[in-house]
């Protein structure tokens, strides 16, 4: 079997995603870039939570199966949308959190400024304006304008998306954007947060590079 490391990897993060509640059932999906044209994807109908090494697909970057017996998911094309637009993107993760779902089935995203982390770190997450029909190029198309400046998006009524370069980070946006919906939620409830101003969401957003340098140096 090829890429057994990175099969592996997808297994584990699959299982975190199931055990945190981000995705009931079949819900959700994760690819992996492998070098130039090829991808490691999930299978479709499977249960995040319980995916084996051999489950796997590896496909091309138009999506057709190269190795494994399975149907790779059904919004592979959504993957692949994500892949094309960003380069530097190394990962892809969608699943159904709960609370980021609730946003997105009112059809609003995160993009009041109301956490310092967010500002700091993930940015505004934006919510598609309308449903994108599952499995559909409708998916890949509801995304594409939101790929160039964002790192994760609401799909509207359906679920959440995020990517990055590897899948770690991937995975940490999506779980960023679940905790957020969730204190913006709590906020709400207790009467309505109050936004940081744009000078504060400035400097915050400054201070990116200061902790990519201290990442960096942890590595
Ligand atoms: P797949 O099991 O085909 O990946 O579908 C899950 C999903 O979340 C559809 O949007
Ligand atoms: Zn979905």
């Amino acid at each position: 079997m090829t890429y057994e490391a990175e099969r592996e990897l997808i297994c584990r993060v699959g299982r975190l995603l199931y055990d945190r509640g981000y995705a009931a059932a079949n819900d959700g999906n994760l690819s992996v870039r492998l070098g130039e044209d090829r991808l490691l994807v999930t299978p479709s109908g499977v249960s995040k939570g319980r995916m084996t090494p051999d489950m796997l697909l590896v496909t091309d970057l138009e999506g057709r199966v190269v190795e494994g017996d399975r149907h790779p998911s059904s919004e592979v094309k959504m993957h692949l949308m994500v892949y094309r637009r960003r380069p530097d993107a190394g990962a892809v993760v969608h699943a159904h959190p709960p609370v980021s779902t609730a946003f997105a089935v009112c059809r609003r995203g995160l993009e009041v400024p109301y956490v310092a982390e967010l500002a700091a770190g993930l940015g505004a997450v934006p919510c598609t304006p309308s449903f994108a029909m599952l499995s559909t190029d409708q998916v890949p198309e509801s995304i594409a304008p939101y790929l160039p400046d964002h790192n994760a998006v609401l799909l509207a009524n359906h679920g959440a998306l995020a990517w990055g370069a590897d899948l770690w980070e991937a995975f940490d946006r999506l779980e960023t954007v679940e905790h957020t919906a969730k204190i913006v939620l709590n906020a709400e409830t207790l009467g309505g947060g109050v936004p940081l101003t744009a000078e504060e969401v400035s400097r915050l957003q400054g201070l990116r590079g200061m902790y990519s340098a201290l990442r960096e140096k942890t590595r």
